[in-house]
């Protein structure tokens, strides 16, 4: 093997993606994991516009899952200040009616600033416990009534908890979702795939952290992917729904998210 042939192995790889994962943003700090203050919000973001101009490490790239109203009034914002887009998974059947949450004219806005929107089932149900006619509502309608009201194509969704088996993923297929994005820690390579992994942040997650988390070197994503591969083990030991309440009760210590327990991830 000459010297030649070394060196034009070293070309310039192409740079992955790591998908990160938010869902409500609050005007001030709070102990709730899945919320994060603008404060910590703006700090990530900054990092995030820094890492993406200088081309080294994990590209990171925005997603926000369920269509919180902070979404638009705190987040797009804030995004929009430093040019950055995010994606937004809705849960449709909750918009304009669950109290919190982002209605049509929110999501309406939110499009013509130039995010990008896509699905999160109808009812936040976990797609694995689905019988063939709930994931037809869960999948097909809301996608159509995403569509309708938005006059766009939707052909992206995230999973409400991450949740995913094969006949989930072939629904999602049949659904006409091109992309679904999971809550499995994992890096991408262009182009994206038809199941993109996602990394879930919580609100107490420094600056310094994430930035170890885009380091590929740091072997903080090969640390997180171990991880939850032994979630994976302990969720099919235990059963998803005990293991659903377990993690509740461990990560998210807020009474009013009782109701919303099932979101886990
Ligand atoms: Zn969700």
């Amino acid at each position: 093997m000459s010297a030649d042939s070394n060196s034009k192995e070293q070309m310039q790889p192409t740079l992955q993606s790591l998908y990160l994962l938010y869902h409500e943003v609050r005007p001030s700090e709070t102990p709730y994991s899945y919320a994060i203050s603008a404060e910590m919000f703006g700090k990530h973001l900054d990092l995030y516009v820094q890492r993406r101009s200088s081309n080294i490490g994990f590209l990171p790239e925005l997603t926000f899952d369920d269509g919180h109203i902070s979404n638009i009034e705190l987040a797009a914002p804030m995004l929009a200040a430093r040019g950055l887009t995010a994606r937004f998974f809705i849960t449709a059947g909750w918009t304009g009616k669950r109290p919190g949450y982002m209605g049509w004219t929110e999501l309406r806005a939110l499009q013509a600033a130039g995010q990008a929107i896509g699905a999160h089932g109808w009812s936040h149900a976990l797609l694995t416990h689905c019988d063939d006619r709930e994931l037809q509502t869960e999948l097909n309608d809301s996608r159509r009534a995403l569509e309708e009201n938005l006059g766009a194509a939707i052909t992206t969704m995230s999973l409400p908890g991450g949740r995913a088996n094969g006949r989930v993923l072939a629904a999602c297929e049949a659904a006409g979702y091109t992309h679904v994005f999971t809550s499995v820690p994992k890096a991408e390579t262009p182009p994206l795939g038809k199941t993109v992994g996602r990394f879930n942040v919580q609100g107490n997650m420094q600056p310094e952290w994430i930035a170890q988390l885009l380091q590929p070197q740091s072997g903080v994503l090969s640390g997180l992917q171990r991880q939850d591969q032994i979630k994976q083990k302990l969720k099919s030991l235990l059963g998803d729904r005990l293991y659903a309440k377990l993690w509740a009760l461990r990560n998210r210590q807020e009474p009013e998210a009782d109701d919303h327990w099932e979101s886990a991830e």
